[in-house]
């Protein structure tokens, strides 16, 4: 079955076709430039750059696979979290065409996709992992035994910001343009990771050992800016951002690892958009070498947004044999990770 993957949760519209674990074709479209000027995206410009973009995409993608609409077996979408307006065009959008050409349609967890976009690099998963997803609002670690059957289970979330949050707000701060993530990598390059000595959060003896926290993190970056204004110093904006940059991915990668050891875990997988970051996957490589762990991690482009691991989440899901969901669905803009499919009515009977 080919499965057809929509995903508008946020400013990137994106679209995949997979089957049987296999990416065939993909097509993405971002609104980003339209955010710019607001320092962030922008609901209603992101819900009408999804309008336009979206068919275009579709037909794209598909010229991309050399297939057509035809061929397509399935379609799965994300239903939430994310932006409501953005998310309602994807879900209109997915609904029509199912109607259209009568197949199912599966409701798809926006996280569940960033987890599933490594099995399109490196195969199915293992029976049990450590998934670290690192994205623009969410930073968690969870244990996930089959993606789609099972319940995934929480080990830790960010206590405030997410790591691509407070990428993105640090890279303000310093006067890098939005998105922070992509030029905080840049800028750090010609850096001195060590320059400045930002603080590990909640890294102490008697702090959660698995729990993260960025905006004490953002703070001390903000004081270390205005105390450097305030001497009439220059800033060295390479140095700040390797000095920040160094503290997200020292913290992120101590803790995944200890999540593995705590849960006698043997793969680690890092997924979402911060984990397009140069020095989150390099730290990771050489701290799972040394501890004896698979680490798994997406090529950057399937890290960040797109419609591909919505397809991969589809595609898990008609495989496993999952109830399609109901035509009636809405979106869900906020919700937790624990199944991978967003209509309980769907998966409930299925997984009895
Ligand atoms: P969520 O998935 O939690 O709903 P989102 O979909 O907006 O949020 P993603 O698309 O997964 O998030 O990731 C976007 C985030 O990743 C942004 O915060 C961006 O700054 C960050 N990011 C992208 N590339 C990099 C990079 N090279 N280094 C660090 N951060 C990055
Ligand atoms: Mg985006
Ligand atoms: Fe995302």
């Amino acid at each position: 079955t080919v499965v057809l993957g929509i995903e508008t949760s946020c400013d990137e519209t994106g679209v995949g076709l997979v089957r049987d674990g296999v990416l065939l074709g993909d097509a993405l479209s971002s609104s980003m430039d339209e955010h710019v000027r607001f320092g962030g995206v922008v609901p209603e410009i992101a819900a009408r750059a999804h309008v336009s973009a979206l068919v275009p995409c579709v037909r794209a993608a598909l010229d991309n696979a050399r297939l057509t609409l035809d061929d397509v077996g399935a379609v799965a979408v994300t239903a939430g979290p994310g932006l409501a307006t953005a998310l309602h065009v994807g879900v209109g959008a997915a609904k029509a065409y199912a109607q259209a050409l009568g197949v199912p349609l599966y409701a798809v967890h926006h996280l569940a996709g960033h987890a599933a976009a490594d099995t399109l690099a490196h195969g199915e998963l293992p029976p049990r992992s450590v998934v670290l997803i690192v994205s623009g609002g969410h930073t968690s670690l969870l244990l996930v035994r089959d993606l789609v059957r099972d319940p995934v289970v929480h080990l830790s979330d960010t206590v405030d910001d997410a790591a691509g949050e407070a990428f993105d707000k640090v890279a303000r701060i310093l006067g890098l343009p939005y998105p922070g993530g992509p030029a905080i990598d840049r800028a750090a390059r010609a850096g001195d990771p060590t320059a400045v000595a930002f603080p590990r959060p909640l890294t102490g003896r008697n702090d959660p050992p698995l729990g993260f926290s960025f905006s004490g993190l953002k703070t001390a970056v903000a004081r270390h800016v205005e105390s450097a204004h305030a001497a009439g110093r220059e800033l060295a904006v390479a140095d700040v951002a390797a000095s920040f940059q160094e503290a997200v991915a020292d913290t992120l990668t101590r803790k995944a690892i200890r999540a593995c050891r705590e849960h006698d875990v043997s793969t680690l997988v890092v997924v979402g958009g911060v984990a397009a970051n140069s020095r989150v996957r390099a730290l990771a490589e050489q701290r799972c070498a040394e501890a004896g762990i698979e680490l798994r991690v997406p090529p950057p482009r399937l890290c960040t947004d797109n419609g591909a691991m919505i397809a991969a989440v589809g595609d898990l899901l008609v495989r496993s044999g999952a109830r399609s969901s109901a035509t009636g669905l809405s979106v869900q803009p906020s919700i937790e990770l624990t199944w991978a499919q967003l209509d309980p009515t769907a998966h409930e009977p299925v997984l009895a």
